[in-house]
């Protein structure tokens, strides 16, 4: 429905009111005057008539009825009056403007009959004699109780007409007048009614749009200005109420920004309340882009919507793992709870969802190295085991076999040695690494070469390989010495280990950019593309059997990473079957 201004429902039936008011009094007085005018010609007629009938008293007496016409007729000029004399029979014997004789029987004209019952007859009517609208005043003529004659007098009420419509001009014109004042001055009250009220609704619709800092101005009024007041208030309240609230969402949001975990709320239809920056990030969505939308809509995975099923259907706490592709798979623990309001109402459930790839991937690295672990161990201890078991057997008195058996034994020994020396390394760095009981200093990188070079010289002897130095003399880095050794010692085994006597292995350091680098090079056998990106794991080899052959550990290679990492490095390898390969420790120059 279409509203209208206030002002034009108040105007309207102000102005109605007071036209009709106008009109009513006019009305009124107009006919309040015909009235007394009426009145005052009758008087007037009342006192000719009187004035008359004294002069006419004694020619009636004698019935001198030509004489009576004669002074009908002077009279009448004289005072233009119409003037007629009636006998009780109803007979006209005398007329100013008419003759007598040829007047019919008056008898029946209601003021004659008034004027016969001793009283003054007035009427207003039309005069079949005279053919126009006529006001007549009749009085009787008595002698004793009887009633000689009746004295009529009349005028036109055209005469009286055109004096009251000059009159009711005047009225009209002032009628008018007031009407337009009335209308201005009805539209300036309607006005002034409406503006306080056309003030309230302006600032009720302020403090809709939000703007509830500017306090309305309070009218005049004392029911307006109590209502203008108490908006006042209200929005005074409303706005404290509302920066309350902002305050809390905001310190919600920034909870749930914060949070790692990727928060997601939906209602009780699916639909998302709010999801956190976590989660938009882990769906690719846009936080504000998905309020109201099907939850399956936004993350198309029909594990977590069963699970947001289940919590929204369950009074307990939900728990499940899921998987995304993203487009790696990430394994994502899930706790549902259901969302209740004040009044402890199912409202909707609460997903939060923790990455947990790198947990699970931790304790598969964790499962895999025990299982490895215990493969390594295993397979020297079975075979020691075994030659004890085959010496105690009896083998032990033959001295051939006896010696044999335990140089098996003792190559086992030491290979467990070497296992568990190299288990104990890592396991040291690990926890000094946590401890953060490194130590770092400042020293000449191709002294610790040296050094390590001669801690090798037993094996590359051996081996018939020759380790070179080459490079500058001195290369500055800040790291920890014996650390840095042992892990050119393992790259120099492995290079002679995977070498054929012969060859040469160059070792050498240098300044390159922001780091120094140690580099260990062999011409030996080389390592197969596939095998680098897994080379540096815990256990990997390229060639089992051979490895065990040389006495490898399969840890060598992941110290020396974890040595690099400690230093805030990283170790990288070149190679080419068969031609050889090379070893690169990058360090940060700090
Ligand atoms: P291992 O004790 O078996 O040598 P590492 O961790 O030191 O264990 O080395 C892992 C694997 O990498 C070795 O088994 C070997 O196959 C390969 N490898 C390491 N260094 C070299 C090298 N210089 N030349 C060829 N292969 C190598």
């Amino acid at each position: 429905m279409r509203r209208k201004r206030l002002l034009w429902q108040i105007y309207p039936s102000f102005l109605l009111i007071t036209l009709f008011l106008v009109l009513a009094v006019t009305w009124y007085a107009s006919r309040s005057l015909r009235v007394f005018y009426l009145d005052e010609v009758a008087a007037d007629l009342e006192a000719r008539a009187t004035l008359f009938r004294s002069q006419i008293g004694t020619p009636i007496a004698a019935r001198e009825f030509e004489r009576i016409d004669q002074l009908c007729k002077e009279l009448g000029r004289e005072s233009r009056t119409r003037i007629t004399i009636i006998l009780p029979t109803g007979e006209v014997v005398g007329d100013s403007d008419e003759e007598p004789a040829q007047m019919e029987n008056h008898a029946d004209r209601p003021e004659i009959i008034e004027a016969m019952s001793g009283q003054t007859g007035r009427s207003l009517r039309y005069s079949a004699t005279l053919k126009t609208n006529m006001m007549y005043l009749a009085i009787p003529l008595s002698e004793g109780r009887e009633t000689l004659a009746v004295v009529r007098t009349s005028i036109p009420t055209s005469a009286i007409d055109s004096a009251l419509r000059s009159i009711y001009g005047k009225i009209a014109v002032g009628a008018v007048f007031l009407a337009v004042i009335v209308a201005v001055a009805s539209l300036i009250m309607s006005k002034r009614i409406a503006r306080p009220l056309v003030d309230l609704e302006r600032a009720a619709e302020r403090f809709a749009h939000g703007e509830l800092k500017v306090p309305l101005a309070v009218p005049d009024s004392e029911e307006i200005g109590s209502l203008a007041i108490a908006m006042n208030k209200m929005a005074e309240r409303l706005d404290a109420r509302l920066r309350t609230m902002i305050e809390q969402r905001n310190e919600q949001q920034a909870v749930l920004a914060s949070m790692v975990e990727s928060v997601l709320a939906i209602d009780s239809e699916e639909r998302i309340i709010t999801i956190n920056h976590a989660a938009a990030e882990l769906f690719n969505i846009r936080p504000e882009d998905v309020h109201g939308r099907p939850l399956q809509e936004i993350v198309r995975n029909p594990e977590l919507e069963k699970l947001a099923t289940e919590t929204l259907s369950s009074d307990t706490p939900v728990e499940g793992e899921i998987a995304i592709y993203d487009p790696e798979e990430r394994v994502l623990q899930v706790h549902g709870t259901s969302l209740r309001d004040a009044q402890d109402a199912n409202i909707g459930a609460l997903l939060v969802l923790d990455d947990i790839t790198e947990i699970r991937r931790l304790e598969k690295i964790r499962r895999d190295f025990v299982a490895n672990v215990s493969h390594e161990l295993k397979t020297p201890i079975t075979t020691i085991k075994g030659f004890v078991e085959t010496l105690l057997g009896g083998a032990m008195h033959s001295a051939q076999d006896l010696e044999r058996f335990l140089k098996i034994i003792a190559k086992h020994s030491e290979r467990l040695d070497s296992i568990i020396e190299d288990l104990l390394s890592l396991s040291r760095l690990e926890q000094e690494t946590e401890r953060d009981e490194i130590e770092f200093e400042p020293q000449n990188l191709v002294g610790i070469i040296h050094s390590a070079i001669e801690v090798s010289r037993p094996r590359t002897q051996v081996r018939d390989v020759s380790v070179k130095l080459h490079g500058d003399d001195v290369v500055e880095g800040r790291v920890n010495a014996q650390l840095l050794e042992h892990a050119i010692v393992n790259l120099i085994d492995n290079a002679v280990k995977y070498s054929e006597p012969g060859t040469e292995v160059e070792v050498g350091a240098e300044k390159r950019g922001e780091e120094v680098v140690v580099t260990v090079r062999d011409h030996g056998w080389g390592i197969e593309k596939k095998h680098l990106p897994r080379l540096f794991e815990r256990f990997y080899r390229t060639d089992r059997a051979r490895s065990r052959e040389q006495g490898g550990t399969g840890l060598g290679l992941a110290i020396v990473k974890h040595v690099a990492l400690v230093h805030g490095g990283r170790v990288d390898v070149e190679s080419v079957l068969g031609e050889g390969s090379v070893f690169t420790i990058h360090l940060p120059v700090r």
